[in-house]
């Protein structure tokens, strides 16, 4: 059985229309006008959206559920990836490295965090450090400028990432700028006078 479209006006099968409306115009001719609509107030329906997911979150995260979690929508999606990758493979490409990039860094982050916190051996107390930049002189190990105590940060003599002992012994005061000029060397390059 064909049916007529009222927009385009040719004679279609009726698995072109939705069978939901009631609209008389086909899919394709459907799609289209909306797809005009989205285009003319774009930045509109993108308000009203955030407006709503903030106003109902609960809703909307069963609804994407009930979506996203059938099978068709999965497989609705994977196509809509392949096809995205064939045709924009620069964007494909952008998305991908950005994702690298971030991923890369957290991953930093997180194998740095994981040295600290499995190298750390020992502990010492913040009355132990103020002895140790008063024996100091009150000044910087390295550079030997004066430095205010609220300024002197916690050097790791043999930095902890070599195998140095977060004891009292280890640590001296230090500036800002010869603790990060310092950083994991520890070749000499900067031989503390105390
Ligand atoms: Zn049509
Ligand atoms: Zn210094």
């Amino acid at each position: 059985m064909k049916r007529k479209c009222s927009k385009c006006e040719l004679e279609k099968s009726e698995d072109e229309f939705y069978q939901t409306e009631r609209t008389q115009r086909c899919k394709e001719c459907r799609n289209a006008t909306a797809r005009l609509w989205y285009r003319a107030n774009r930045e509109k329906r993108i308000a009203q959206t955030t407006e709503y997911h903030k106003a109902h979150p609960e809703q909307v995260k069963a609804t994407r559920d009930r979506f996203y979690k059938t099978d068709h929508s999965k497989r609705y999606f994977a196509e809509w990836q392949r096809r995205f990758r064939r045709e924009q493979p620069e964007r494909a490409q952008a998305i991908d490295s950005r994702r690298n990039q971030k991923e890369g860094r957290k991953q930093q982050f997180r194998l740095k965090a994981y040295r600290r916190r499995n190298q750390t051996v020992g502990s010492f107390t913040s009355e132990q450090f103020k002895m140790k930049w008063e024996m100091a002189g009150e000044c910087c190990v390295y550079c030997n400028e004066p430095l205010a105590f609220k300024d002197a940060t916690r050097d790791h003599k043999k930095p902890l990432i070599l195998g140095g002992l977060n004891f009292i012994a280890n640590i001296a005061p230090a500036c800002r700028s010869c603790n990060s000029r310092k950083g994991a060397k520890y070749e000499n390059s900067l031989v503390p006078s105390t």
